[in-house]
């Protein structure tokens, strides 16, 4: 449906021609109103600045008094070069200006003149982008640039701009509700939208881009709230009657006694699991904070309700070693559990594959092969997924197919920034634990140039000494697995030799056969091996809490989240861990990432390093990351807004007024039109 704003074409402002309206139009702009929520990209800042602090190539712009007859000098067929000296405050410099000659006459000594351009600090010399023929001021502090397209210049835009908002004010209506306008002191619709087009001071810019981003933020947050009440409302879920009882003896007869996190998020999922509603739960936890044995409990609750359980984990050494301590955990409470990866065939798979029919297995442990059309519960009741970001949309989706309506629970170790879980697992619920089990020491981590190897080998021979076991990395080349092996294999023939006659060292990698991976594994497990070459193939979930030293070789190939996965295979038992990130980087954000490691144990700390260095689009790898883009906002650097906006979208959807008042009627009918609300009554 349109309103009569939108079909107000941009023909109808003075001066737009056919030829102009079809090059607006393939920007995206067909309406008046669309003309003016075309807002710049960013500003050129004209604000003067003091030369003392401007750097070397920085843009700046400076008023100055002309001190010389501006040189014209030709070169070449029609270049030319225009110079004279300026006097700025006390600095007198010289200002450059290329393939301008008519300004040699518009130009007198004497005059005062504003230009903006690249400032060469140790020539002091500026190189004139921009020039404005008198004092400062003329300008504005801050010119908005719009992106282009055509023959439409930033200058056409702004005017048309000016003009749709002289001939049509009305077509901007406010969308927010009075009591948020009030309670953010946010300012009119229209008012910040010219101030967006028109700044008049910084003042002005920041008032309007700060209602812009708290608009955005809470369209989009009414949005996801939307759709993950009534995806809870209509979808019904299993209830599942766990018994209480059971779970709590279970729970006391853990080796240890949960952290209060743990308990937390436990409750969370319990309550989930309980309702009618289908649970669709993102756990996150920092690598160590013991999420296995949370999956391990809610698996367990599961299956004291009826139900069976499946944990989905991305690799088999990962999957074989789920298996291994969820028996250790579950079996003596009677519980089967059973492993099924693409090394189980023939006959073995036939045989499990009808038990898991016939509800003898109540927990089945795997890769990918889980999702395999044969592969079919009795009733599947709770479905985990650990490391949840390495498996597809789709895959996730064919596993919680398989039961009826099975309760869903995504872990992962890769801590998602705050800012990206709010906005792209907005329709799911998060739990989170964020404290790690008593006891344990951060791991200590350092960086290393590459000719101090001889010392931190002297250092991991210390730490083999006391007993301890000792992971080694091996550089990631690039993405071809073979060329990775090929290290690996060099690396352990290294060691091999260094620690020859005093420690033993194994060699893993992913070309290894299952069997062969899985023997290397239990070696080093059971400490036959002191020494561990590895590819990044023990990334993910491994557990040897004897292994208390970590070297990473070329450490800056690897991103900060990956190197914190690694890092997690040390620092899980009670001694003290240690890390060394053998790196030479050639850029600042490479160094960059190699202190913040050095300085920080805290996995939420490093991805919203990781965040900022590398900006949203790169986080999830730009195919998956489905991020909403906001024309304002900003997801990293607006994150507080975020958060309030998140809020009060969730104050509103649960709101009575919210479906009824009319001043919530703009917001109501953005849902509607956003196709949230189909089938949802309105008004
Ligand atoms: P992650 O969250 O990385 O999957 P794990 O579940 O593998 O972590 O747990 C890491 C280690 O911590 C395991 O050895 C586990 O037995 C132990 N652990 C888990 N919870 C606790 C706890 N509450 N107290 C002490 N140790 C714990
Ligand atoms: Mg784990």
């Amino acid at each position: 449906m349109k309103t009569p704003n939108e079909e107000l074409t941009i023909q109808n402002i003075k001066g737009v021609g056919e030829e102009t309206a079809l090059q607006m139009n393939a920007m995206g702009i067909h309406s008046v109103l669309d003309l003016l929520e075309y807002v710049p990209y960013r500003y050129d800042d004209y604000r003067l600045r003091d030369l003392e602090e401007v750097a070397h190539d920085e843009r700046v712009t400076v008023e100055g008094k002309v001190h010389s007859e501006p040189a014209l000098m030709y070169y070449g067929r029609k270049k030319s070069r225009l110079t004279l000296r300026l006097l700025v405050g006390r600095y007198l410099i010289q200002a450059v200006f290329f393939n301008q000659p008519y300004l040699k006459k518009k130009i007198n000594l004497h005059d005062t003149v504003t230009v903006t351009g690249k400032w060469d600090k140790n020539r002091q010399i500026v190189t004139v982008q921009h020039f404005q023929g008198g004092p400062h001021g003329k300008q504005g502090d801050f010119e908005p640039v719009y992106s282009l397209k055509g023959s439409v210049t930033n200058n056409t835009l702004r005017k048309f701009i000016k003009k749709a908002f002289n001939d049509y004010p009305d077509v901007i209506q406010e969308n927010l509700p009075s009591v948020l306008l009030e309670k953010y002191k946010l300012s009119h619709r229209r008012d910040a939208l010219y101030h967006l087009h028109f700044p008049d001071s910084t003042e002005d810019m920041k008032q309007a881009r700060r209602r812009f981003v708290y608009e955005e933020f809470l369209l989009f947050q009414l949005k996801m709230q939307a759709l993950r009440k009534f995806e809870r409302e209509h979808t019904s879920g299993i209830q599942q009657h766990y018994d209480l009882e059971k779970i709590k003896e279970f729970i006391h007869s853990l080796p240890f006694p949960l952290t209060d996190a743990q308990k937390r998020v436990i409750n969370e999922i319990s309550a989930d699991m309980k309702s009618p509603y289908r649970m669709n739960r993102l756990l996150q936890g920092d690598v160590g904070s013991g999420k296995t044995v949370v999956a391990a409990i809610a698996l367990y609750s599961s299956v004291t309700a009826g139900f069976q359980g499946a944990l989905m984990v991305p690799t088999e050494i990962l999957a074989e070693q789920h298996a291994n301590s969820l028996s250790e955990l579950l079996s003596p409470s009677g519980l089967s559990v059973a492993l099924l990866t693409s090394s189980v065939k023939g006959k073995k798979r036939a045989l499990l594959l009808e038990k898991l029919r016939d509800g003898d297995i109540d927990i089945l442990i795997g890769t990918h092969a889980l999702i395999q059309d044969d592969v079919q519960f009795k009733q599947l009741g709770l479905v985990v997924t650990d490391e949840q970001h390495r498996f597809g949309v789709n895959q996730r989706r064919v596993l919680r197919e398989k039961g009826e309506s099975p309760d869903v629970l995504f872990m992962t170790a890769t801590p998602i920034p705050r800012t990206l879980a709010i906005t792209v697992f907005g329709e799911m619920d998060v739990s989170i634990i964020d404290q790690m089990p008593a006891g344990r020491k951060p791991i200590e981590t350092y960086w290393a140039k590459a000719d101090m190897l001889s010392r931190v080998l002297t250092f991991m021979d210390k730490e083999l000494d006391k007993g301890r076991q000792a992971y080694v990395i091996c550089p990631l080349i690039e993405e071809s697995d073979k060329l990775d092996v090929q290290n690996a294999i060099d690396v352990y023939n290294q060691l091999l030799h260094y620690f020859e006659g005093r420690y033993d060292v194994g060699l893993m990698h992913g070309r290894l056969h299952p069997d062969e991976k899985d023997e290397v594994m239990r070696n080093f497990s059971s400490n036959q091996l002191q020494v561990l070459v590895s590819t990044t193939v023990v990334e993910v979930g491994v557990n040897v809490p004897n292994a208390t030293f970590m070297l990473i070789y070329d450490a800056e190939r690897f991103g900060l989240s990956q190197l914190h996965q690694l890092r997690g295979r040390v620092g899980r038992g009670e001694d003290q861990s240690y890390c060394i990130l053998l790196a030479e980087p050639k850029t600042e954000v490479g160094k960059e990432r190699m202190k913040i490691m050095t300085e920080t144990n805290d996995g939420f700390v490093l991805s919203e390093k990781d965040l900022e260095l590398r900006g949203p689009g790169d986080f999830f790898g730009k195919k998956q990351s489905g991020l909403p883009e906001f024309k304002v906002a900003d997801m990293v650097h607006d994150y507080r807004a975020l958060e309030v906006a998140r809020d009060d979208a969730n104050f509103l959807i649960n709101s009575k007024q919210f479906w009824s008042d009319s001043e919530f009627k703009p917001l109501r009918t953005y849902l509607s039109s956003s196709g949230v609300l189909e089938g949802e009554k309105l008004d």
